[in-house]
């Protein structure tokens, strides 16, 4: 399971509703955080970063799509992400999750001279849709997911629904007999 971070101003910025949940059910999730979100949410920041079996991973400075930049700015954008989480005392992982999903082929190949791998997803959650609902949610998520399967939702309350689906979700998952895994550890597997 990951979770974006992004840098939204219309809502409020961290469901810490989604992280205790996580934690209560001890979920090893992975968390893609932007840095101008890192920044502006040391709270929400420092709270994901102090469950040991969360990951943080990179989603971009200031969350711009990949194909309008050059190769230098997208660098930029990955080290930036890096740099600022180093400053405020965490570590990162060498993960990049492209935001809106733009993942060029330049993008990949800087990340990777960057010593960071690019991580997408498979499972689309459909989460920042308003137009959705919990159960909708739960049903693209319990039909769409196969074994090694990366789904993506929101922890930046972009997640409209995500919160409230959230339970049905790792029930439904649970009962298909599924375990959670955070990147790292399914990358070990690839
Ligand atoms: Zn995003």
């Amino acid at each position: 399971m990951t979770f974006d971070a992004c840098p939204r101003k219309e809502r409020p910025e961290f469901s810490t509703e989604i992280v205790n949940y996580l934690q209560h059910e001890q979920i090893p999730a992975t968390f893609f955080v932007s840095g101008l979100w890192a920044e502006h949410c040391e709270a929400g920041m420092k709270r994901l970063a102090e469950v040991p079996y969360f990951q943080i991973g990179l989603h971009g400075y200031h969350h711009w799509k990949s194909s309008d930049l050059t190769e230098a700015v997208i660098a930029s954008e990955i080290e930036r992400t890096r740099s600022t989480i180093l400053q405020m005392g965490y570590n990162p992982q060498p993960y990049f999750r492209p935001p809106y999903g733009d993942c060029p082929p330049k993008l990949v190949k800087v990340a990777k001279s960057l010593g960071v791998l690019t991580v997408m997803w498979d499972v689309v959650s459909g989460d920042p849709n308003p137009l959705n609902t919990t159960e909708r949610l739960e049903h693209r998520v319990l039909t769409m997911t196969r074994n090694g399967s990366i789904i993506i939702m929101h922890v930046n309350n972009g997640g409209i629904w995500t919160a409230q689906a959230l339970p049905s979700i790792v029930a439904g998952l649970h009962e298909h007999g599924f375990e959670f895994v955070s990147v790292g550890a399914l990358l070990q597997h690839v």
